[in-house]
């Protein structure tokens, strides 16, 4: 899909992070009522983890679920939420034991974003989209059977969802993609008062190697991933490898297409003089943010001592 630049906007949520995770922890009943509807695209999903005070410290949040009967009564608010607007479900975290440790007080929930208490506040990112939103949740009561796994162990099930999301399988394919069409472009363009296309200029075919070589690794690091995937394993390291390595790959890629295009490249996707509809430029901003979203750069390389060399925690 993402090499047909198909426009699957947040359903990457429901169907590379929710889903897989719901597969692993889910019931029979939660897996019969979302699998399908995730896969069909009937259903989108936002992720409701980072807090204002838990970003990277993930496990500092504040958000409370209170045990009321037959329901959770949520309090609390989520920030960086992106698609919450348009999403129908949310991957929660929550703090339902006050008193444990605190990687221990955790449960997740799978919350219906149509429950009343909760409401959603646009913010707008640096290309002026409102792609997140701060969710708060004011006396939101979920019913029981919400609750994904255990009670008090929604952090390994958190981690377990972080890993798929690190995967980037998408964004190794996507960076192919934009390889093939910078390619192209530069075939087509001829370099002003010399006869040639910028394909016949060798800094630009050394600059193409070695995006081709950059593109090549990311998708063998994202098979790695997805051949784990498909033995049931869940990857760990590996996902934060592939997240890191994509993420710095596509924003090197989108950084060669701009010095590429000269000036056209710098220039936004509204103006007609534009090459390729702006999407180095595009790529280029968003990336930016990938490389924090989903757990930073420096966080990824925390996991990659730690879990992948097994040094001590710093
Ligand atoms: C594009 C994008 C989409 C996002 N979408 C969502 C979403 O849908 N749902 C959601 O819940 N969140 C989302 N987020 C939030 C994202 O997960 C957090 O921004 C991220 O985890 C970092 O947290 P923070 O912003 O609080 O930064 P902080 O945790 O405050 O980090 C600030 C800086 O300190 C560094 N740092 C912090 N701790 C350490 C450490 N132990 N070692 C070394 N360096 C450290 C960080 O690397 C960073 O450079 C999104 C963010 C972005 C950019």
């Amino acid at each position: 899909m993402s090499y047909a630049n198909a426009p699957i906007g947040y359903s990457t949520i429901g169907v590379g992070w929710a889903g897989p995770t719901i597969i692993v922890y889910g019931t029979g009943q939660q897996k019969k009522q979302h699998l399908s509807a995730i896969t069909d695209a009937e259903t989108m999903w936002c992720q409701g983890f980072s807090e204002p005070n838990a970003g990277s410290d993930l496990a500092n949040l504040a958000t409370r679920a209170v045990k009321d009967g037959d329901d959770y009564v949520i309090n609390g608010q989520k920030i960086w939420t992106s698609g919450a607007h348009y999403a129908d479900w949310m991957i929660l975290i929550a703090r339902t034991d006050q008193e444990a440790p605190k990687h221990k007080g955790i449960s997740y929930f799978l919350v219906d974003m149509k429950t009343p208490g909760i409401s959603t506040r646009p913010l707008i990112d640096m290309m002026n989209n409102h792609g997140f939103n701060e969710v708060f949740f004011e006396n939101a009561r979920v019913p029981r059977d919400c609750l994904l796994g255990e009670e008090n162990r929604g952090w390994y099930m958190a981690t377990t969802t972080l890993d798929f999301e690190r995967s980037s399988i998408g964004g190794a394919v996507g960076a192919r993609k934009m390889l093939e069409e910078l390619t192209e472009y530069t075939r087509a363009t001829p370099v002003p008062g010399n006869g040639h296309r910028l394909s016949d200029e060798i800094p630009v075919k050394v600059r193409l190697a070695d995006a081709a070589v950059e593109a090549e690794l990311g998708r063998l690091l994202s098979y790695r991933v997805a051949a784990m995937q498909a033995r049931g394993l869940v990857p760990n390291y590996e996902s934060s490898i592939a997240k890191l390595f994509n993420t710095d790959m596509q924003l090197r890629m989108a950084k060669a297409g701009m010095e590429i295009m000269g000036l056209y490249g710098q220039l936004d996707p509204k103006s007609k003089w534009v090459p390729l509809k702006g999407r180095f430029e595009r790529q280029y901003l968003w990336q930016t943010g990938l490389a924090v979203g989903g757990g930073t750069t420096e966080i990824q390389k925390n996991i990659i001592a730690q879990r992948g060399l097994g040094m001590p925690r710093g």
